[in-house]
């Protein structure tokens, strides 16, 4: 259903990211990736993917903390397909300290690639989006773009702001083809979450299963994972003609941690 568009997937050579720029290649959408890591796996992750699919792949390693970056990233992207028509971003860190311990530059950078960073990618990426009449913005924001949880300020702030974002991005577009919206996911087991269930384990004590189990079982009811593949599929959804009046949802996918 994508075949001809092109979707931008910020942070997609890893977790979530990966999945959604997966899902909508397997659509037909041709994908520019951004992320860190390896050069050589990285070119062959877009490589793979555009063949396996039939699409055209491209990747850019824009700083998403970094603005001047980021234009040279949709300049790319412009250049390269001709603009943007999904723009996925997806790109975040996080860091775990009480408010009182919280390294200031640890909160500036998260709120400058969690939060800032959506706001430059859209507001560049609006325009041709404008003069097509249609475009999707899909903000992956968390549950903790409704919810809090200790030690997550910096965090739990941008996804909140990121929220809000949404909300003001698809009211101003609201007479028009581009939506924009957020996913909210719980637990994805990712590297980012990975590093909090090593810091478990390590705390308490507890084998790699049993530190999973645990930040499971206070948050999450399902008691399992969301995975990629399921966000994956929502993004698609987002895009589908059946979402066309879906505009300025935070979407949960948290195996029921918001509804407590
Ligand atoms: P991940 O660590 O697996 O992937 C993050 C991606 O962002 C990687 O590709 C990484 O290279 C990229 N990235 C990091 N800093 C960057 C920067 N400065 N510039 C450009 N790219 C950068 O993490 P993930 O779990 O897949 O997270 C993806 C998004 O989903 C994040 O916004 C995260 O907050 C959100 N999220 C994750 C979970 C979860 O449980 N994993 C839950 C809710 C929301």
């Amino acid at each position: 259903i994508l075949r001809g568009k092109t979707a931008l997937v910020t942070g997609s050579t890893s977790g979530i990211g990966l999945g959604i720029a997966r899902a909508l290649a397997e659509q037909g959408a041709n994908i520019v990736f951004n992320g860190f890591g390896d050069a050589q796996q990285i070119e062959k992750l877009y490589t793979d993917i555009g063949q396996e699919f039939g699409v055209r792949t491209a990747y850019h390693n824009a700083d998403m903390s970094r603005p001047d970056q980021i234009e040279a990233m949709m300049a790319f992207a412009s250049d390269k397909f001709g603009g943007v028509d999904i723009l996925v971003n997806n790109a975040g860190i996080q860091h775990v300290a009480k408010v009182e311990d919280f390294p200031a530059e640890k909160w500036d950078a998260i709120l400058a690639i969690n939060l800032t960073s959506a706001f430059h990618t859209s507001r560049l990426a609006l325009p041709g989006m404008q003069r097509k009449n249609w475009g999707r913005i899909i903000n992956l924001a968390s549950v903790h773009g409704l919810v809090g949880s200790a030690g997550k300020s910096a965090y739990v702030a941008a996804k909140h702001g990121l929220v809000g974002f949404t909300k003001v991005t698809a009211l101003e577009n609201a007479h028009t083809g581009v939506t924009c919206n957020a996913i909210c996911p719980g637990w994805v087991l990712t590297p980012l979450v990975q590093k909090q269930v090593d810091d478990r384990a390590a705390r308490d004590g507890m084998s790699n299963e049993q530190a999973k189990k645990a930040l499971l079982s206070e948050k999450q009811p399902s008691g399992e994972f969301v995975t990629p593949e399921e966000l994956g599929a929502l993004a698609v959804f987002f895009c589908s003609p059946a979402a066309d009046q879906v505009r300025g949802v935070a979407w949960n996918m948290d195996g029921g941690w918001a509804a407590q």
